[in-house]
């Protein structure tokens, strides 16, 4: 069983070799216009997944929603031509709305890095994913609240959460904060009151431009006091059709109140953001 010894991920400057192994062979592609990074928040129904693309070259794949077909499909429309590998996948937490289609991801995509909150859920569909992970060697870590990785020169990911093995599901959802030149995000999965408080007391640097709404929208997360260290330009809430009312009234009213923008992907369907290093991100939506 994949996950009985889990090493935790601390710091990892992951690409190192990669990116020494390109900058010799590839040197030119390292060029300014290439320093790119996009953001997909893909419309896969109600649930969670985010690709992130940096460099072209470069893709973390944040949850895969709740399809295996959701997913695939999503996916076609945002990976590089070509590209048949992501560097990173993320599984914020073992619901089945942000595991349900990592089926189908590891299959049709070559994973290099497979990380998640160490809390493992069985299930049927996360055994089979377990059991793809060790058929097809992925290297594997748990993360933990002071876990950092550096992708290449610009691009730095620093996690907040998960804080402990024994939290309940969503509140021991993988957050993090994503800084790339002057932009910066933060992705909190489904994580509610809790978590947010707990990261406000280890004084996280949780002030960011955009905010990847928690928890669909829900009422028990994004949090007054939690928004006002946050202060996002713009908020995604990534949704689909529900019968748990997501999202809400009052979430949209506390975003509102700080001033961001929100949009959801169950009203605007894929949204892309495309950032330069020391430009504002531009919202594309399709
Ligand atoms: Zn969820």
């Amino acid at each position: 069983m994949v996950f009985s010894f889990r090493k935790i991920l601390i710091f990892g400057v992951i690409f190192l070799s990669l990116v020494l192994i390109n900058q010799v062979s590839l040197g030119e592609k390292f060029s300014i216009e290439e320093d790119v990074l996009e953001v997909n928040f893909l419309d896969v129904g109600q649930g969670d997944a985010i690709l992130i693309n940096y460099q072209n070259k470069y893709q973390i794949l944040v949850d895969s929603g709740i399809s295996n077909k959701n997913i695939l499909d999503e996916l076609q429309k945002v990976m590089p031509a070509q590209d048949r590998q992501i560097e990173i996948v993320i599984v914020t937490h073992y619901d089945k709305d942000h595991v349900g289609g990592m089926r189908a991801v590891l299959e049709n995509y070559k994973t290099r890095l497979f990380l998640d909150n160490g809390q493992f859920k069985k299930t049927e569909s996360t055994t089979v994913v377990s059991d793809l992970i060790e058929k097809q060697k992925i290297e594997n870590y748990a993360i933990n609240e002071y876990s950092k990785i550096k992708i290449g020169e610009d691009l730095l990911l620093d996690f907040f959460n998960p804080d402990g093995e024994d939290w309940e599901a969503n509140d021991n959802s993988i957050v993090f904060r994503m800084d790339f030149g002057e932009n910066s995000f933060l992705f909190t999965g489904d994580a509610g009151f809790k978590t947010e408080n707990d990261m406000i007391n280890d004084q996280h640097n949780l002030d960011v431009d955009w905010l990847k709404v928690a928890h669909h929208g829900s009422k028990n997360s994004s949090g007054e006091s939690f928004l006002k260290k946050v202060i996002p330009q713009k908020a995604v809430i990534s949704v689909g059709k529900n019968s748990y009312g997501h999202p809400t009234e009052e979430v949209f009213d506390r975003l509102d109140s700080v001033g961001a923008e929100t949009f959801t992907t169950l009203e605007d369907g894929l949204i892309q953001v495309n950032c330069r290093k020391d430009e504002e991100c531009l919202l594309q939506i399709n």
